[in-house]
């Protein structure tokens, strides 16, 4: 993809990039004071609203439509930062861009179809404008791209991604699961495109926004997508993660900026020397695994002769209680073991599947 990287196009921009505003914007006052309030805070490089809401369910409030337009664009004059809202199709593209909005970003329930991303990217041809995708619902890394590339081939090249987490089946603690696996491999793969987590859709709660923020920095995420609403109980759409200005000013407070950069030598030296010992470490482990594998086989062929399963219950659960037990002691934590030894049993199953057959 051919990326313009965000310094050339926003050149003001601090990291982190905070992007926030109300989930909706619902009234021009509501607009208004908090995006002055947010503004103040210095931190806000760009302001948010959302104009038309995408709904699980009908009859909830499905935002106030392109009036709202003219009120993020009023914030924006105000306070002289640019503003960004969702558009779903290209008649919200149309909408916004007659009205003056600054950027776009494709939520998350309209990239997943190709249809709808191909729709915008048409009408956005020969239209300077940057846009930022959010993650679609399910992880699927591939959805994410082909939306960013969809915009790419169109000629937007002020490209930006946002990651707001995944649906899940599972109740979990989190609104939507953040999988953190996938913006890493985003930013590995296109290193030029800035990537905003997104912790009050993550989330989905307040109170997990500044333990998700301080880790989308930690990962070196680019910067933070937060929703912010004056009287965060009264909102017309997610009234539970949202903040008001003055918690997000103290949330900033609470943040550790980490620098990125390890060109220091004294730190260098160290994490070289860290470094070797992890290697070496990685080695034993891997060693250890084929040696694993190797006994694997002997007792599949051993099963083979004596023509008993592969699978004995009995013993698998003996694995995972002594490993557990083990593990416990060692400080390791219970899913990560139970995790590892899935994946280890899984591959000596097959290994004993060969042998067997
Ligand atoms: C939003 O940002 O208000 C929104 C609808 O987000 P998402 O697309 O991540 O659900
Ligand atoms: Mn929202």
């Amino acid at each position: 993809m051919d990326i313009n990287p965000i310094k050339n196009w926003l050149p003001n921009v601090r990291k982190p990039i905070i992007i926030s505003g109300p989930c909706s914007a619902e009234s021009r006052g509501q607009v208004i004071q908090t995006c002055s309030k947010l503004s103040k805070s210095g931190k806000v490089s760009i302001l948010r609203a959302g104009i038309w809401k995408p709904r699980t369910r009908p009859n909830s409030f499905e935002g106030v439509g392109s009036i709202g337009l003219p009120w993020i664009k009023e914030a924006a004059e105000l306070t002289g930062l640019p503003c960004i809202v969702e558009v779903a199709n290209a008649q919200h593209v149309k909408e916004a861009l007659n009205a003056g909005i600054d950027m776009f970003w494709i939520g998350a329930r309209t990239t997943v179809n190709p249809f709808s991303v191909q729709e915008i990217a048409d009408s956005l041809v020969g239209k300077d404008i940057p846009v930022f995708v959010k993650n679609p619902i399910n992880p699927d890394l591939q959805l994410w791209i082909g939306a960013l590339e969809r915009l790419n081939n169109a000629g937007v090249k002020k490209l930006g991604a946002i990651h707001r987490g995944f649906s899940t089946f599972d109740k979990t603690l989190y609104r939507n699961v953040p999988k953190w696996d996938f913006p890493i491999e985003l930013k590995r793969q296109f290193p030029d495109l800035p990537i905003l987590s997104d912790p009050s859709h993550i989330g989905g709660k307040k109170e997990l926004i500044s333990m998700l923020s301080q880790k989308a920095l930690d990962l070196d995420m680019d910067g933070l997508m937060i929703e912010s609403h004056i009287d965060p109980s009264n909102a017309l759409s997610d009234a539970e993660q949202q903040i008001t200005p003055t918690e997000l000013a103290a949330l900033f407070k609470g943040l550790i900026v980490r620098r990125k950069d390890v060109n220091d030598d004294e730190l260098s030296s160290m994490l070289y020397k860290l470094r070797k010992e992890i290697d070496l470490i990685d080695s034993d482990i891997l060693e250890k695994l084929a040696a694993r594998f190797k006994i694997i086989e002997e007792i599949g062929e051993e099963k083979r002769l004596k023509g008993v399963t592969i699978l004995q219950v009995d013993r698998w659960n003996e694995i995972i209680a002594t490993r557990k037990e083990l593990a416990n002691k060692l400080g390791l934590s219970d899913e990560f073991v139970s995790r590892l030894l899935q994946i280890v049993h899984k591959e000596s199953i097959n290994h004993q599947i060969k042998i067997m057959n």
